[in-house]
């Protein structure tokens, strides 16, 4: 039996509680708090507790989905991608880049969080930025 214990930080939100995951036999079976980390102090919410569910989950996407008459059929990146460019685009060009709107997550890092606003300045044209820790 392979069992490794491996640090990480919690995904969920954007406080950034440090966690040690329970790997065995490359699974991961368990999520513990990290006593040492200087945000959490060794505490979890209930969602940092259980953060091993989601990631084993069957019901988790794994891969891009494109919705062909009203039913979700999985593509591959290059697809999603294009189909999602070439949608953006029609709706600038139809519409006026203000009629679209990017909302980003604390779940994001900092660094995708700046280039999702830059995309949306630099390549929509809007300033129509959100993000969720304003709700
Ligand atoms: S454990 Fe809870 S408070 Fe800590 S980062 Fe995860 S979701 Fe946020």
């Amino acid at each position: 039996m392979d069992y490794r214990i491996v640090p990480s930080v919690c995904s969920y939100c954007g406080t950034g509680c440090g966690v040690l995951f329970e790997v065995m036999d490359g699974q991961l079976v368990r999520t513990l708090p990290m006593k040492t980390h200087p945000v959490n102090e060794g505490k979890l919410c209930i969602k940092g507790w259980n953060l091993h569910e989601y990631i084993n989950s069957d019901m988790r996407l794994t891969s891009p989905m494109l919705k062909i008459y009203g039913r979700f059929h999985k593509v591959g990146w290059d697809e999603a991608i294009s189909e999602t460019a070439g949608r953006l685009q029609a709706i600038v060009e139809k519409y006026g880049p203000d009629s679209v709107g990017v909302l980003v997550s604390a779940k994001m890092t900092n660094e995708e969080n700046y280039v999702a606003q830059k995309f949306a300045r630099a390549v929509i044209g809007t300033n129509n930025v959100d993000h969720c820790a304003r709700l």
